[in-house]
């Protein structure tokens, strides 16, 4: 292989790197959640009535008694300084989708000038960092920069621990001086009590005595890509996006679909089990690991957790991740389309309903049509989807998904729910007003004696549709890989809780008409299927006709990209919905719509600058000196009389002047300001300044097939998909 200096250094170094030494794989029994301060933990070291309070907070979500706050940290202080802590962090997520923490000392200087370590519950339950340089969407001014970090008992403390040292972790909310939440967990936890409310209010309507709390489940496939460090470091675009910005196809993509499943190679495997022990010793439950569909593509997946908990373990999952492979010697992509012509990574997340006492309320059993709790709970999703699809799709909407969704192999921007076919003929019978049967289960015979034969589930799997039931939970497969999962819980918990409102509302009404339960649920049903029925769609929603008829016959929105859904936001009806359900305040709505189109406008900026630099300082010289080469060589055959073709040198030249021509009016573009509304600068930077950096890409791309690859600056799509 020839390539620049650059590159041939990153390939020497790639291919004399030293294997990471495997260390022997410890037992699971031995390693698992050895790093968190777990209920098991608790109640060796606390007093038993402490130890019962506080056990009562977690598993009910009552508030925790202050008066036992001394005695737990105290108790936490000693175990973090057991394990080599001595320093804690309140942990928060921000409205970026990053995880903040702030380190403090347990150090406390005495009169004396003695020092003891000392951490008084006060500093476990509140912090006090100065939040304003947060994203806050225009809630507060830099000068008044007071934020409140709270301990969030539900989510158990844990020790992180870095080359640099152990930190004891303690997740928390973060919320402004004046109460308003500053962060994705506090709207989590109020979701999830909106939804626990009318779940039980709908619960005992339908005769259910005993109702344990009602929480929802989340389990998300995290897909990422794994480039060595060495190609990483040589592209400015890898390193400050997360994407490439140009990078022609290489000869072999993903076309012969030999990824997908393939064998796991040896260097990342070794990788993999390096995050899942790290997990393990975080509590947090690795289960799947695969190849993805495209080459340097992989997928890791736990098993399911309460949703509030869940959330912290998938920003902990991604921290891990990027982490772990930088001792690998590589860096994680969890961009959703780092590669241009090549799958995109999602984050699919699982989510279901249920408590202890009725279980999961989203299995249908092997009769769904004599499941009265299943439908009622799966019509009442039924209604939210169809009825918020748009803020569905806003949850979702960021600058990097946007390569994805609506594109080849991703879900389309078009919001609707697949429910299988068993599901969908119960729910034709309910529309019908006639509900008799459910198909059964069938069964597979292979054909060859000795395998046994398999049943088949009654509904098979759709992989097109953005938003499709598995079995007994719906799978949310629109959100993007490098999203928290905390704004798609939000929606969903959110939408449910309302819809569940209006089930147990229309349900009385009936009832008060002297309708008994079952004819009351069949006609609130019916309506439902009247009404947002056209929200189910089986067929294959990557299709041109599905677009057609999603947007002419069935009127669903089709907001393409982020400038058209994150306005959503603002509607009067998305406002409503949070506030009447206490999630989000209108003046905490405003403040996420601000920062989430803040974002976009800045990360597009971002890039639009750097696709000006790097064809200034890299390719342009590279394809001037490969002129020049090709020039001399022209001029000097000629002199001696020898007829030389000219064709490579005009084109080279004519590529590299529209290349030029592109950033010149990608930079007179990006000279435009004094928007009137984010709104517009969405608009513009989405159908002005996208389109123009395409413009730039198609030349430099096409030059990177033109000039002599000893030249060629950035390592290649072949060199980073392919060499590990
Ligand atoms: P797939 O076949 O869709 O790729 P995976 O096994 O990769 O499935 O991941 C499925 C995810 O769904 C896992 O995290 C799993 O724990 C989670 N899951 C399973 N059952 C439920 C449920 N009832 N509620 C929420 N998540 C669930
Ligand atoms: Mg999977």
């Amino acid at each position: 292989m020839s390539g620049n200096e650059s590159r041939i250094q990153a390939i020497y170094q790639i291919t004399n790197r030293e294997p990471m030494p495997k260390t022997a794989s410890k037992r699971l029994e031995e390693i698992w959640a050895t790093d968190v301060f777990t209920l098991s933990k608790m109640q060796e070291c606390l007093p038993k009535t402490i130890f019962k309070s506080i056990k009562k907070t977690i598993q009910t979500g009552e508030v925790l008694d202050s008066s036992v706050a001394d005695a737990i940290a105290l108790a936490m202080k000693d175990w973090a300084i057991s394990k080599g802590a001595s320093y804690y962090a309140h942990v928060f997520y921000p409205l970026t989708n990053a995880t903040a923490e702030k380190h403090d000392g347990f150090i406390s200087v005495q009169s004396d000038g003695s020092a003891i370590s000392e951490f008084p519950g006060k500093l476990l339950v509140q912090g006090e960092p100065d939040g304003s340089s947060f994203p806050n969407g225009g809630i507060r001014s830099t000068f008044e920069a007071r934020g409140y970090t709270a301990w969030d008992v539900t989510s158990p403390a844990y020790i992180m621990e870095t080359d640099n040292g152990s930190t004891l972790c303690i997740p928390t909310v973060f919320v402004s001086w004046t109460g308003e939440a500053l962060d994705k967990k506090t709207p989590l936890l109020r979701s999830i009590a909106a939804m626990n409310k009318a779940a039980t209010k709908v619960l005992k309507l339908m005769g259910e005595k005993d109702v344990a709390p009602v929480n929802s489940s989340c389990g998300a496939e995290q897909e990422y890509f794994l480039v060595d460090a060495n190609f990483a470091n040589a592209r400015p675009d890898l390193l400050l996006t997360g994407r490439t910005l140009f990078g022609k196809p290489s000869a072999k993509g993903q076309q012969f679909d030999d990824h997908y499943f393939g064998a796991i190679p040896e260097r990342v495997q070794v990788f993999m089990q390096d995050v899942e022990e790290r997990l393990y010793r975080l509590g947090i439950p690795a289960k799947t690991r695969h190849n993805e569909v495209a080459p340097g593509q992989f997928e890791i997946a736990p098993f399911f957790e309460a949703a509030n908990v869940a959330t912290d373990h998938q920003q902990m999952i991604m921290t891990m991740l990027r982490f772990t492979a930088k001792k690998h010697g590589f860096v994680c992509l969890l961009h959703e389309k780092p590669f241009a012509g090549i799958n995109g990574s999602g984050k699919h997340v699982n989510w279901s309903v249920g408590n202890s006492t009725q279980g999961n309320l989203l299995d249908p059993g092997d009769t769904p049509h004599a499941n009265a709790q299943f439908l009622v709970f799966c019509g009442a999703i039924i209604r939210g989807v169809h009825k918020y699809g748009s803020l569905l799709r806003s949850v979702v909407a960021t600058s990097g998904n946007d390569h994805r969704l609506g594109a080849n192999e991703a879900p389309p921007a078009i919001i609707s729910m697949y429910l299988g076919s068993q599901l969908e003929d119960v729910f034709e019978q309910i529309r019908q007003g006639d509900l008799k049967s459910s198909s059964s289960k069938g069964q597979m015979n292979i054909g060859v004696d000795t395998l046994p034969i398999l049943p088949t589930d009654p509904g098979d799997r759709n992989r097109t549709s953005p938003f499709a039931f598995t079995g007994n939970r719906f799978e949310f497969r629109a959100v993007g890989s490098n999203q928290s999962v905390a704004g798609p819980l939000v929606a969903m918990n959110t939408i449910l809780a309302d819809s569940l409102n209006w089930m147990a509302e229309k349900l009385e009404g009936e009832m008060a008409k002297g309708a008994g339960l079952n004819a009351a649920i069949a006609t609130v049903l019916k309506e439902v299927m009247e009404l947002h029925g056209a929200i189910i769609f089986n067929g294959n929603g990557y299709s041109e006709e599905w677009h057609k008829m999603a947007v002419e016959e069935r009127r669903l929105p089709n907001l393409r990209t982020t400038a058209d859904a994150l306005p959503v936001l603002k509607e009067a009806h998305i406002e409503e919905l949070f506030n009447k359900m206490g999630v989000l305040t209108p003046v905490e709505l405003a403040s996420r719509f601000e920062t989430y189109a803040e974002q976009y406008i800045l990360s597009i900026e971002v890039e639009a600058k750097l696709v000006i630099s790097m064809v200034k300082t890299l390719v342009y010289p590279a394809a001037t000196r490969y002129l020049s080469d090709l020039a001399n060589t022209s001029l000097s055959l000629k002199e001696i009389g020898v007829d030389f073709e000219k064709e490579s040198l005009e084109k080279v030249a004519s590529l590299t002047k529209s290349m030029m021509d592109s950033v010149s009016k990608l930079m007179a573009a990006l000279a435009s300001h004094d928007f009137a509304s984010p709104e517009e600068h969405m608009q513009f930077l989405s159908h002005t300044i996208r389109p123009l950096m395409d413009g730039v890409r198609v030349s430099v791309d096409a030059l990177e097939s033109e000039v002599a690859d000893d030249l060629w600056p950035l390592p290649t799509y072949q060199e980073m998909l392919f060499i590990k």
